[in-house]
């Protein structure tokens, strides 16, 4: 086994739960390996000269229903990583209880060199590459790391060019993107963080938190890791911490108490200075007292309640999972915890609220939105949003049920939960 490859890394987790729990291990196998990954050379000109990129779309299993998952932007973006991350999708959208598989996709890109010019060449001309593979009823892809809806517009326009032989219907063009903001859904954009913060709800519930008491340090203040951060304020829990790729920012008191955080007013000043460095907002004040920045690195080890890693995977590995101090992480990445340090921080009695459950919120409000097109309705945003507290609440009981059935923690019974969905 590769020991760097992330595919092969989460493989061999789910194998060994697979084999804990005497499921087919045959099917199992079959299972994990993807149907299907495509890698595309996607040239665009870029002051001039033709720059070839990469792309990616992983198919990884379809029993349940169309290939559905993310495209990323991201200088990391290889095959591998594609692959591990279409394998979760396929888990996660088995845990949401969605008639969908996985996929996932990509390119090898730092979107922040290219114009906006380059960019839209280069969604369209991904889009043409990989035109044959999609279709509302085989494989809809959606946002996810540096993807917004904007970008997943360009590819809409595109792929109705390509269908020139009026192979779908338009309503069926619609439905083969989700996270559009043309003919897109209400509540769309909010619904990971928000579907993230129905589950820490939940967790508050079950644990016996009081929010008020209740402190959090959130990674990553992008769409998912700013959503949860408001509407977890917003629920009375304490946000203490934010950051983006560059570091972080905390406020204490003159006793050295954590103060919380104004996540709107962070926000505006985040747009307005480009970056979190200064940002100490709170109670409706941003000012330099009590303010400090502080590393990502920082941020994972901060003696908080709750830890909520919402930016990219790996970040807590064997190297830091010792200095973790939170009782809680909710994991609102792809795979921010690796199987190493998930099993020693359990161990070490953490609670840990697996990706495949506390982010499916994201492709929840996706199936609402292809559902949307396909029937060609619009949905209100409220609707939208009632609908996807249900579902992750529905997602986050069969799972804790299924912890306390079984006697295990939540990442291994949401295994169970979606293997047993998968391979039925
Ligand atoms: N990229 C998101 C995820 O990782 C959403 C996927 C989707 O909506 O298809 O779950």
């Amino acid at each position: 086994m590769d020991s760097n490859s992330i595919y092969q890394k989460s493989r061999e987790e789910v194998l060994e739960v697979g084999e804990k729990y005497n499921l087919a291990e045959e099917k199992l196998e079959e299972f994990l390996e993807p149907d299907r990954v495509l890698e595309v050379k996607i040239p665009i000109k870029i002051d001039n000269e033709l720059v070839n990129f990469r792309g990616f779309r992983s198919q990884h299993n379809n029993n349940l229903g169309p290939y559905k998952g993310g495209l990323r932007f991201h200088q990391n973006v290889n095959k591998d990583e594609v692959m591990a991350l279409s394998l979760w999708m396929s888990l996660k959208c088995a845990v949401a209880g969605l008639p969908f598989g996985g996929g996932k996709g990509g390119i090898a890109v730092d979107p922040k060199q290219l114009s906006e010019k380059e960019l839209e060449s280069l969604s369209r001309e991904y889009v043409r590459r990989v035109y044959e593979i999609l279709g509302p009823q085989k494989d809809v892809p959606a946002p996810d790391v540096n993807t917004n809806p904007k970008i997943i517009d360009w590819m809409v326009d595109e792929y109705i060019k390509l269908n020139k032989n009026g192979e779908y219907k338009t309503n069926e063009l619609y439905a083969t993107f989700t996270g559009k903001s043309k003919k897109g859904l209400a509540g769309r954009t909010e619904a990971t963080g928000f579907g993230g913060v129905a589950v820490l709800k939940r967790i508050a519930e079950k644990l016996k938190l009081d929010p008020q008491n209740t402190t959090i340090a959130i990674m990553g203040f992008g769409n998912v890791g700013y959503y949860f951060a408001d509407f977890a304020s917003k629920a009375g829990f304490k946000v203490v911490a934010v950051s983006d790729s560059k570091g972080g920012i905390i406020k204490r008191d003159a006793k050295g108490n954590f103060i919380p955080l104004d996540i709107p007013l962070v926000y505006d000043c985040k747009m307005e200075k480009g970056s979190l460095n200064g940002c100490y907002c709170a109670g409706g004040v941003c000012d330099m007292r009590g303010g400090q920045m502080i590393t990502n690195e920082e941020l994972l080890q901060l003696p908080v309640d709750i830890l909520v890693p919402a930016a990219l995977e790996n970040v807590i590995t064997e190297n830091n999972m010792q200095n973790i101090k939170a009782k809680i992480i909710v994991e609102m990445a792809n795979g921010p915890v690796t199987p190493k340090a998930s099993h020693y921080l359990i161990k070490r009695g953490v609670f840990i609220t697996p990706d495949i459950l506390a982010n499916s919120g994201g492709v929840a409000a996706s199936y609402i939105e292809w559902e949307q097109n396909l029937k060609g309705k619009t949905y209100k945003k409220e609707d939208v949003l009632k609908r996807l507290e249900k579902m992750m609440k529905e997602a986050f009981e069969n799972v804790w049920n299924t912890a306390e059935k079984e006697n295990t923690n939540l990442p291994e019974a949401s295994y169970l939960v979606a293997l047993k969905r998968i391979l039925k």
